[in-house]
């Protein structure tokens, strides 16, 4: 029963994604404000438009008295649970699965939310993110599709993309070089063949411990660097020869904030600089392939250069715009709600409607 329930939700699920057609998903995920924030939230500056409570896509922050409105595919407030937040993504998972690539981005100012939205609360298994949950979905599909002649190899990788190399500054350097048959090779990363969930989780972890943390006003455990996680996925079906080769790339991006908030000096001022201009060189890559230019500025960055195979044409995006709802924020979060606006206009590549 449990199979066919599951069956039942992932066609309807289907349906609702192929509604979106071609153009760049974004979902806003507002998170709970914390113990400490309590007393600079005098007057609340989320609020939600009742006309459209009932499709949860709408979002209303005020600042300075102004109430500024913005429409997303999705809106999570701050009670969404981690997963009712991967029901909707699940979809993504299993076109990965299907040969699709796929990928997820987390975008916001540092404390929004990205790495509980990814990863979750460390501990907490309960509250675990998109990125575990993704590679459970994905090994229990591995499974249930093995009667059907379907077998599934994979690899794994996960890195923190140093944005260090990118201002000139020493860090580890890293080639990436895509080759004729669309495979993509980084020097210093290491691949792996992975069998099971508990062998991906091992990985994660310690790619998550070695990412560059350092401190600044905006976050004790402020990440300064970009994290992709990319799964590679091979599946051959033994009896009709059928073949998909997908790739689903979770990225939790650096913070977002401006430098004059962000309070850091020195080496930090250039890391926060160097991050200001990879996030800048997202934007200039979705724009430009929402505008079909004939030169897409994939190079400008290590992070977009490490995605180009995966950004256009028929691969499939979405981005997470994560919100604090602290007063203090504010800025920062108009900032952010008016950057994935303009993404979530952009319509890419050609929109795949099979069943
Ligand atoms: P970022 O990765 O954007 O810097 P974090 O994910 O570290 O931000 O979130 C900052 C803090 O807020 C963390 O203590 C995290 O556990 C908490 N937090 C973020 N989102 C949620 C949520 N949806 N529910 C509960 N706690 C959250």
């Amino acid at each position: 029963n449990k199979v066919i329930e599951g069956e039942k939700l992932r066609k309807e699920l289907h349906n609702n994604i192929l509604e979106l057609k071609g153009n760049i998903r974004v979902f806003c995920r507002v998170r709970p404000l914390l113990p400490d924030e309590g007393s600079s939230t005098e007057g609340k500056i989320i609020s939600y438009p009742t006309s459209m409570e009932a499709s949860g896509r709408g979002i209303e922050l005020t600042q300075n008295g102004q109430k500024h409105s913005f429409t997303y595919d999705k809106v999570f407030a701050p009670d969404a649970s981690q997963e009712e937040v991967f029901i909707e993504i699940s979809q993504l998972v299993q076109s990965a699965l299907d040969g699709y690539k796929v990928c997820i981005f987390a975008y916001g100012q540092t404390g929004s939310g990205k790495t509980y939205t990814m990863m979750g609360r460390p501990g907490h298994p309960e509250e675990k993110g998109l990125i575990p949950r993704s590679l459970e979905q994905i090994f229990q599909t591995k499974q249930s599709q093995q009667p059907q002649g379907w077998k599934y190899e994979m690899q794994s990788s996960s890195e923190g993309t140093p944005t260090r190399v990118e201002n000139g500054t020493p860090g580890k350097q890293y080639t990436i070089k895509h080759d004729a048959n669309g495979n993509t090779h980084v020097s210093d990363l290491t691949v792996v063949d992975v069998q099971s969930v508990k062998e991906v989780a091992f990985l994660l972890n310690q790619a998550a411990n070695s990412r560059s943390v350092g401190k600044t006003q905006m976050n004790e455990q402020s990440s300064r660097s970009h994290f992709v996680f990319t799964l590679r996925l091979y599946g051959v079906n033994e009896s009709t020869d059928q073949q998909a080769q997908g790739i689903l790339n979770l990225i939790d991006l650096a913070g977002s904030e401006r430098l004059s908030r962000s309070g850091s000096t020195g080496d930090r001022l250039k890391e926060t600089q160097a991050i200001n201009k990879s996030l800048s060189s997202l934007s200039d890559v979705i724009f430009a392939l929402a505008k079909k230019e004939d030169h897409i500025p994939f190079r400008n960055s290590k992070l977009t250069y490490l995605l180009q195979p995966c950004l256009g044409g028929d691969s499939k995006t979405l981005m997470f715009v994560n919100i604090s709802p602290d007063q203090a924020s504010a800025g920062e979060s108009l900032c952010s709600l008016r950057f994935a606006s303009r993404v979530n206009a952009c319509e890419i590549g050609t929109p795949r409607c099979h069943t």
